[in-house]
């Protein structure tokens, strides 16, 4: 105890209290008991993923099986997974949490830590998707980092910096996966020193196509992760892919 510096003490001692003390429900804002961050409706009615899932990015699917996105290209991360669909309050809750909310990042960790416990206990450290100064500026935070820390805290593994974002890239939205990918290329520096050996996982709020996690999962193996994970609080189903995206690909 007596090595710890006395902020760090404070910081703790203040997380603890926030874990533990809250008062109304995050999606309606009744109040709540037992310290959760949802009230049992508002919790029973988040899109979690409950049928099935493409086994390689997590997805939901209409039929058990690889889903028709990586079936086109085998996404670079080793395996994928997300609480939630990007869909009905789960997306809101994401929305929430990027633009301001930034509080939230408990509220999605709630669900996406049980995930990490069992699919991805095998990690050596947790990251998150590197943001360049001027995007975090812009926002007031890394909700990124927010969402790894935390969960890196709950699984009682570190969390680490594996790589830089090196350049400022354009809004994905409305991209198709072509457009993704030429925006994203070699967008991320990886840490050598950092990754090397190790079995990294990857937390962020959503993934849409996936193209930003495969960039990133690229990288880091490159710099030699032995594998690399990818954690998400939500995933768009796949038959909900951003109309620009499916229209043009259906054109391929
Ligand atoms: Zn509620
Ligand atoms: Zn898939």
């Amino acid at each position: 105890m007596k090595n710890i510096p006395l902020f760090e003490r404070i910081r703790a001692a203040m997380r603890r209290y926030e874990d533990t003390h809250n008062y109304t429900c995050d999606v309606c804002g009744r109040e709540v008991f037992g310290n959760e961050r949802l009230c049992r409706a508002c919790a029973e009615a988040l899109p979690l993923h409950r049928g099935e899932i493409c086994p390689r990015c997590g997805r939901s699917v209409a039929e058990a099986g690889v889903c028709m996105e990586c079936r086109r290209s085998l996404p670079a991360a080793d395996k994928m997974r997300s609480a939630m669909d990007h869909e009905g309050e789960g997306a809101r809750l994401v929305v929430r949490f990027k633009t301001g909310e930034k509080y939230l990042f408990r509220t999605l960790a709630d669900l996406m830590a049980p995930l990490a416990a069992r699919e991805f206990s095998d990690c050596d450290l947790v990251t998150s998707v590197p943001m360049t100064a001027s995007a975090r500026r812009k926002r007031g935070y890394d909700q990124s980092r927010l969402l790894a820390e935390e969960i890196a805290r709950r699984s009682g593994k570190p969390y680490a910096v594996c790589a830089d974002k090196t350049r400022e890239t354009a809004a994905q939205k409305t991209l198709s996966r072509a457009e993704r990918e030429r925006n994203l290329k070699g967008c991320f520096r990886a840490k050598k020193k950092t990754v090397a050996g190790k079995i990294v996982l990857v937390a962020d709020d959503t993934m849409t196509t996936g193209s930003t996690a495969s960039e990133l999962a690229a990288a880091l193996r490159r710099a030699g992760a032995t594998k690399v994970y990818f954690l998400t609080a939500t995933s768009v189903p796949q038959k909900t892919l951003p109309p620009a995206f499916s229209e043009r690909q259906s054109g391929v």
